[in-house]
């Protein structure tokens, strides 16, 4: 653990960890190929000494899209020991990365092989220079050997805010490790826990509540490419992790996976489960708890904070469903409007201060004073303290829509629908939903004749997948609130006469087969031909499971992102059709 004195910087905690196991595992491949912390620590230096012999100094920012797995985690901490590391999500559109990478100045942008070479196409369009990873990894003359200090930046991720341009959050050593720690003692963990991370390495859950708290504690992470249920199940049989943090989305599909296969649970040496990044169901958490036998702790996180604000402690304290626990980290209150802290039980905004706490967005004084009130920071959640400190969140000031954890900016989405010359009015809203607790949709008004599949379409040109609305509503007019202003908040009531799909049976054999893959992939009472798969409690996991069993039924073989293209019956029996058509000619 980090003593007060030390440098709290990333290359310490690696060093540290090296000095005293130095052949114990710090990071797994799903095929039980390990990386050494002595090891991890040398491929730092030498990545640290390639970054100096590019040009890139301690104060340089550089951006990373690579796959997620061990080669994104050993860059991370490679970068951030020698730089200011940007990781950036590998499904981001080239017009994304191009907002991106300009706003952060990025002096270099590490991708490999298998990263989407549209990244690489952009850095060079901006005179970004492109480092491929196996140059990063070839090491320069002489190994780094300076760690850095405390307050240099080590980190800089990109987060959703009210406007439509995210804002800069830099997080130095300081703040990171103080998150580790935090997180690691909230979880008791130590050299000999083993995490199975599946959250992504560009978002602040994977890269502190799993990696760097690990590393904190000389503990090993297995390095997947994200979640599906077949490596989970393998590498939770075969690596024996002790534990996982994760979405409820995640977990949702974790459960259903426990249940079509009941040894999982059984053959597990999992001892906690993590839960964090958006709400988990109190129903969720007791069927994951009964089902693993395990405490299942949720935990509050935000970027801002380098991830954890509250976390319910461990047995034999009590967890509280639908809390999100206590303070666990930087000092939590209640603030009203007016910036008074209120007293227990009253709801208002969440606040926090402490080491972990950015010290303020970049080149962003008007934000910077609206989220910072005599040393808090306002985090834009709403909630209340109860009498035994339990943090409870009871709602979001901030426009935000949370989609399994993926956070949305719905004005960007209004932007993109804008864009089409047809759409002359665009809002998009969140609509609860059942595993990703929002879901996103959108409600038009146009002027031409169009179709929703065409306006979709159009959204996929100008969003990454994850931002194009599950459904896009053609409305004669969208409701407005008392001021005449377009209400984001609550449209999903106002609409839910539009939202509601008239039901239509299936018109031929195929329509048919596909209404049966819904039902074993989903379970719902009813299907049409035109309902929507996210509609009906659809989401990307259960969307791949839908794609395997359309390709095991038909024998073709769409693209996994045709489901977020094609999320009706209807839509994706004429995808099948014409696959099967183009197989015959
Ligand atoms: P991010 O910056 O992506 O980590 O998102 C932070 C936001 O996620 C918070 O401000 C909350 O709105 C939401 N969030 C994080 N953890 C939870 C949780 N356990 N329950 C509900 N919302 C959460």
């Amino acid at each position: 653990m980090q003593t007060a004195g030390d440098d709290m910087v990333v290359m310490t905690l690696i060093a540290r960890a090296a000095e005293l196991a130095p052949e114990d595992p710090a990071l797994i491949d799903v095929n039980g190929q390990t990386v050494s912390y002595i090891e991890l620590l040398r491929r730092i230096e030498q990545a640290g000494s390639s970054l100096r012999e590019l040009g890139i100094s301690r104060q340089d920012r550089v951006a990373v899209v690579l796959p997620n797995g061990p080669g994104m985690a050993e860059t991370f901490l490679s970068v951030a020991s020698a730089a200011t590391c940007a990781p950036l999500n590998p499904a981001l559109t080239a017009d994304d990365y191009e907002f991106y990478l300009s706003d952060l100045a990025a002096s270099g942008l590490v991708v490999s092989s298998d990263s989407p070479p549209h990244a690489a196409a952009v850095a060079q369009s901006l005179g970004i220079q492109t480092i491929h990873l196996d140059d990063l990894r070839r090491g320069g003359s002489a190994p780094l050997d300076d760690p850095g200090h405390n307050d240099d930046l080590a980190l800089i991720l990109h987060t959703s805010g009210t406007t439509s341009r995210p804002k800069l959050v830099p997080l130095t050593h300081t703040n990171l490790c103080t998150s580790a720690a935090n997180v690691a003692l909230s979880l008791g963990l130590g050299a000999a826990d083993m995490c199975l991370n599946v959250m992504p390495l560009f978002h602040i859950h994977g890269l502190i509540g799993v990696l760097l708290a690990s590393i904190q504690t000389g503990a090993s992470v297995i390095c997947t490419s994200g979640y599906d249920d077949e490596t989970f199940s393998h590498a939770l049989l075969s690596l024996n992790p002790t534990w996982y943090s994760a979405v409820p989305t995640i977990h949702q599909s974790v459960l259903k996976l426990a249940s079509s296969r009941p040894e999982l649970a059984g053959a597990s040496r999992l001892r906690l489960i993590r839960s964090s990044s958006a709400s988990l169901a109190p129903t969720l958490m007791q069927d994951l708890e009964a089902t693993f036998d395990l405490p299942v702790i949720e935990a509050y996180g935000m970027t801002e904070a380098a991830h954890q604000m509250a976390s319910n402690p461990l047995p034999p304290a009590p967890r509280k469903p639908g809390s999100v626990g206590l303070a666990a980290g930087p000092e939590i209150a209640i603030m009203d409007d007016a910036g008074g802290l209120l007293a227990g039980g009253a709801v208002g905004e969440i606040v926090i201060r402490g080491d972990n706490v950015t010290r303020g967005y970049l080149d962003h004084p008007q934000a910077n004073a609206e989220a910072f009130t005599k040393g808090w920071f306002r985090t834009g959640d709403q909630g209340y303290i109860d009498a035994d400190g339990y943090l409870h969140i009871s709602g979001r000031l901030k426009e935000l829509i949370n989609r399994g954890g993926e956070k949305i900016v719905p004005r960007e989405v209004d932007e993109a629908l804008l864009s089409h010359p047809a759409v002359t009015q665009a809002v998009a809203f969140a609509v609860p939903h059942a595993s990703l607790g929002e879901a996103l949709v959108a409600a038009v008004v146009v002027d031409a004749d169009v179709t929703e599949a065409a306006l979709r379409d159009h959204a996929f040109t100008h969003l990454a997948a994850f931002k194009v609305p599950s459904q896009i509503l053609l409305v004669n007019a969208i409701p407005k609130g008392p001021t005449g202003k377009l209400q984001r908040i609550g449209l999903h009531e106002k609409l839910a006469g539009e939202l509601r799909v008239e039901y239509q049976a299936p018109r031929n054999d195929i329509e048919e087969l596909v209404c049966e893959l819904w039902q074993e992939v989903l379970d719902p009472e009813q299907i049409g031909v035109n309902d929507n798969f996210f509609g009906l409690g659809g989401d990307s996991l259960s969307g791949v499971r839908l794609v395997n069993r359309i390709i095991e039924r038909f024998e073709v073989h769409p693209a996994v992102e045709s489901v977020f293209r094609a999320p009706t019956v209807a839509g994706q029996a004429e995808l099948i059709e014409q696959l099967l058509i183009e197989q015959l000619q």
